[in-house]
């Protein structure tokens, strides 16, 4: 059902303050919005742009009431945020995206389950939840496997690749024992290792009355599980991104979304596409939105949760987006001297490693 707008000048509330927050705030201000911002890290990158913050956890009950009384509509910029804040936020102001597509998403099973109950193809995976899993999982899935936390793992983290050279010695049972053990003995997911000639990912927006609107199909390259460059277009046939974006608005469809919302996929050499993971929010890889699109990313998902009709997708150049990670960002005023580069930086102070700090995007003409 399609909701009344909420129009500029008011104040737009989001949850969680890292370079995502950043974007959003100045996608938002740049339409005359106002953003408020909550998290629990002090000096944060996006409290740092916008016009009021909030320091606080995620279960202060009262610092969440306090912040909904203040904004008219709020977002979320990471799926990690628990979902009884959204749940209190959602009683007294509007959420979107809402609390389902946060509790769908943040569980690699239910996020699973829910991909291929939407008729779109992943890799096989069964749960385990302690060592009497493994037995199944072995016989099931087999080498090569990822074992990943169905909860909180990103860039990478909470994750074991088990392959044939890992599992020498041992019976796979045992293997996977190790992995789920070294993850912490959480609740996991053991999933087959796929085969994949490319990494890409859809970028949509979907606005309150089912409108959609999608970018071109983006090729990601990971380096040590964070990801290092997206290109657009990915360097792919016209079927297998046509196939790509249609079952990106499929999810999107049946979450019922409204806002941004990115879905990572595999291309094996037999050009099937297989979805890895979804984000309900803007995400890494539509970077390249800032400089090379009619409508930034951050701006689409304002205009989205906004209730603000999409605005263009349109791709005005090629472009490469890279990531500056951890020390990298020391060098990055280089960049400056390259007249087709746009740099983006944070605002972190702490250069840890496989932080990232910023990003660079360069341009190209287009190709086609
Ligand atoms: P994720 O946290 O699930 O996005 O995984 C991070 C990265 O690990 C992916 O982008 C892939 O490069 C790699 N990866 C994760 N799962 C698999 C899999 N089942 N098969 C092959 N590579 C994977």
């Amino acid at each position: 059902m399609p909701f009344a707008a909420v129009p500029p000048g008011a104040v737009i509330g989001i949850l969680g303050s890292g370079q995502l927050g950043r974007m959003l705030a100045a996608g938002a201000s740049r339409l005359g919005y106002r953003v408020h911002i909550f998290s629990p890290e002090a000096e944060s990158p996006a409290a740092q742009v916008a016009s009021a913050s909030t320091v606080a956890g995620y279960g202060d009950d009262a610092a969440l009431d306090a912040f909904a009384n203040s904004i008219d509509v709020a977002t979320y910029e990471f799926e990690n945020v628990p979902v009884a804040a959204v749940e209190r936020l959602a009683a007294l102001v509007p959420v979107r995206p809402g609390a389902r597509a946060l509790s769908i998403t943040q569980d690699r099973l239910s996020e699973k389950n829910f991909v291929r109950g939407a008729g779109a193809a992943t890799a096989s995976y069964v749960a385990m939840s302690g060592p009497d899993d493994a037995g199944i999982a072995a016989r099931e899935i087999g080498v090569p496997c990822v074992v990943k936390t169905r909860r909180l793992g990103y860039d990478g983290k909470g994750q074991r690749h088990v392959d044939r050279t890992s599992a020498l010695g041992d019976s796979l049972d045992e293997v996977l024992i190790k992995a789920w053990t070294d993850l912490g003995g959480v609740d996991c997911i053991v999933e087959r290792f796929v085969d994949f000639v490319s990494e890409i990912s859809v970028v949509l927006a979907r606005g309150g009355d089912g409108a959609i609107a999608a970018y071109d199909v983006i090729q990601n390259r990971h380096r040590a599980g964070i990801l290092r460059t997206s290109v657009v277009p990915a360097r792919i046939p016209a079927a297998v991104a046509d196939a790509a974006e249609s079952v990106a608005r499929r999810i999107a469809g049946a979450l019922d979304h409204v806002g941004v919302l990115a879905v990572e996929m595999f291309v094996t050499a037999d050009n099937e596409v297989i979805v890895n993971e979804i984000a309900p929010r803007v995400h890494n890889s539509g970077h390249w939105t800032l400089d090379a699109a009619t409508t930034d990313q951050f701006e689409q998902h304002i205009r989205a949760v906004c209730g603000l009709p999409l605005g263009g997708t349109s791709r005005l150049a090629d472009a490469e987006m890279t990531n500056l990670i951890g020390d990298e960002v020391e060098r990055a005023t280089r960049v400056l001297t390259e007249p087709n580069a746009r740099l983006h930086l944070y605002g972190k102070k702490d250069a840890r490693p496989g932080r990232k700090m910023g990003h660079v995007t360069r341009l190209f003409p287009r190709s086609g």
